[in-house]
């Protein structure tokens, strides 16, 4: 990026020299994001982000064409991106349904009702949720998108960087990619467009990105997630090592500290997610009380004027109420070592026994 950013920085999109530099970086990094997510490189339309990619993709196939609106199908545990897009295609006219979600953090595609799929024009469905990590039934959306004649939208946001649903072979006609979430920048993604699928933009001007994404590309952050989409296979062969220092991270915490519950146990989700909840203390506190200990780590829970919200995604799996305001998000990857793990453990003992002690006040 380094390079890009401070000598050759003509515009992907004029005809001269540097831009013809320019425009190679570009098409390489397109080309390896293809090879990461495979496809081909004409099916990775540059975004930036997945919020721009589901925005895109959800408003483009919830209104089709001709802006009438089309119905659409979506599991209720979707980013919040994908939620409220969908809520406001929704508001545009188009009826709007949710999946059933079970307590093992999955959606259940195949218990829509078929007779209700008339007019439905997307169905959406994450292969892994960001949260909980729990990896979602794919193939079940795949049939549902098949009965209703409709396409699907997969947000691989969380799975791509672990292989798990590449694009080709997955059935999926639309597929959001962030590069963050594999050690690109942040502020760039992809949609990746089936070829062949009729789609139209979302940002109108300049015809780049095949006339459907109008804009000067921002061929830095490009670059950088062409970069780390070239590294993501090092990141892959990790998966087993990874999956066993969470593993090791969970059963130190559980012997350790009284009162851990390991969220949706036994479902399939990614190597590097670990989402538990802590009996009689806050999320938010602890991860506070971890960040002062240089640990950083996340809480299902949203705090917003005092009020801790339990997140959408617990309350839809019927976690109780106590168990979603103590909920604690810890995601390892390839860089994780057994050291990080032991000092997590160490912190998350001594916050939770000040959490404790302070009674009612850190408890919300
Ligand atoms: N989808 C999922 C599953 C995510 O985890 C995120 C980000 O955390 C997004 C979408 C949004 O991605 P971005 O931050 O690139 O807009």
């Amino acid at each position: 990026m380094l390079p890009v950013l401070a000598e050759h920085w003509g515009s992907a999109s004029s005809v001269h020299a540097m831009g013809a530099q320019a425009r190679a970086w570009l098409e390489r990094a397109r080309e390896q994001v293809a090879g990461m997510a495979g496809c081909e490189p004409d099916e990775v339309y540059f975004t930036s982000g997945a919020t721009e990619a589901l925005n895109w993709a959800v408003k483009v196939a919830g209104l089709g064409d001709a802006h009438v609106p089309r119905g659409i199908v979506a599991s209720p545990i979707e980013h919040e991106a994908t939620l409220a897009a969908c809520r406001w295609v929704a508001g545009k006219g188009a009826p709007l349904q949710w999946m059933q979600v079970g307590a093992d953090g999955r959606a259940r595609p195949d218990e829509v009702d078929r007779r209700c799929l008339a007019g439905v024009g997307l169905v959406v469905l994450m292969a892994a949720n960001n949260e909980t990590g729990c990896v979602q039934p794919l193939d079940q959306a795949v049939r549902l998108a098949r009965d209703a004649g409709a396409l699907l939208l997969v947000d691989a946001v969380q799975s791509a960087p672990w292989g798990l649903a590449p694009f080709r072979g997955s059935g999926a006609d639309l597929l959001a990619l962030s590069a963050h979430k594999f050690n690109g920048p942040q502020g760039v993604g992809a949609l990746l467009i089936r070829r062949g699928t009729e789609f139209t933009s979302l940002l109108h001007g300049g015809g780049q990105e095949q006339g459907l994404r109008a804009g000067t590309p921002n061929t830095a952050s490009a670059v950088g997630m062409g970069a780390a989409a070239a590294q993501v296979e090092a990141r892959r062969r990790s998966a087993g090592a990874v999956a066993a220092l969470r593993d090791g991270l969970q059963a130190l915490l559980s012997a350790s500290i009284e009162g851990v519950t390991l969220t949706a146990p036994g479902s399939p989700r990614l190597p590097g997610h670990l989402h538990i909840s802590v009996r009689g203390v806050q999320g938010e506190a602890v991860v506070v009380g971890l960040s002062q200990m240089g640990v950083c780590a996340s809480s299902g829970a949203a705090c917003s004027s005092g009020a801790v919200e339990v997140s959408h995604v617990l309350k839809v799996m019927g976690v109780s109420e106590e168990q979603g305001r103590g909920a604690v998000r810890f995601t390892l990857g390839p860089e994780t070592t057994a050291d990080d793990v032991d000092r997590t453990v160490r912190a998350m003992a001594e916050v939770v026994a000040e959490l404790r002690s302070l009674g009612g006040r850190g408890t919300g």
